[in-house]
């Protein structure tokens, strides 16, 4: 029969068990959170990033509506790290990425598509619209001040390529021509934004 004893143990195990299923909860959410978002930046990560730029391609096809991609990158990064250290490095990657989030709408999707590179993904916005914002982006990130540990960073500049959605586009041709027109912006001399040359038929 029960005994005081019993009752005891069993609600000590129940308690337990109460609390490893809430440490398994938080440990799930964890890593949905990691798959989900980078964690320099806190931007979306490139898994995130793919996934919903296949949705958005998807929509955009269906419904017939404009769709436009941006490429940055960090103008000669290398030097940064060089000059003043991978921490700073670091700082710089955070402080454009911040930038680049509260520039753009809710409703846009920035993200870390490399080390210090980044894809902003603008949904129902047309070429001439991102362009626009894409020469904002570059601006803003210009006009940054970034601080590591008591010293201020000289200027860091980004460089962007752009891109609009063309039917019967893969993901891997969007991406490539969004590609195209960061590569031309870095020959160009950097600090510039270059739209992608059309898919080829
Ligand atoms: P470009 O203007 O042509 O883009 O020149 P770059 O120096 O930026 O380009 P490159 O691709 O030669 O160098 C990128 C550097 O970025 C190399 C790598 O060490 C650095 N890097 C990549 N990821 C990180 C990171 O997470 N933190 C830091 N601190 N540096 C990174
Ligand atoms: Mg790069
Ligand atoms: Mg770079």
């Amino acid at each position: 029969y029960l005994t005081f004893d019993h009752l005891t143990k069993s609600v000590i195990s129940a308690n337990e068990k109460w609390k490893l299923l809430k440490e398994t909860e938080r440990l799930q959410a964890e890593l949905a959170h990691m798959a989900m978002y980078d964690a320099l930046t806190e931007t979306l990560s490139r898994r995130a990033l793919l996934e919903q730029l296949e949705i958005e391609m998807q929509r955009s096809k269906r419904h017939n509506r404009k769709l436009t991609l941006l490429m940055a990158d960090i103008d000669l990064f290398k030097r940064v790290n060089d000059t003043y250290g991978h921490i700073a490095g670091d700082a710089v990657i955070r402080e454009i990425a911040k930038t680049l989030k509260s520039n753009t709408r809710r409703s846009d999707y920035v993200g870390r598509y490399g080390g210090e590179e980044f894809l902003i993904l603008l949904p129902e916005t047309p070429i001439g619209k991102a362009l626009l914002l894409a020469n904002k982006l570059r601006e803003q990130t210009a006009l940054l001040r970034v601080h590591s540990e008591k010293i201020t960073l000289g200027q860091v500049t980004i460089s962007l390529g752009a891109a609009a959605f063309e039917k019967d586009s893969s993901l891997e041709q969007f991406i490539d021509r969004v590609d195209q027109g960061l590569y031309l912006a870095k020959e160009g001399g950097r600090n510039k934004v270059v739209r992608g040359p059309s898919l080829k038929k």
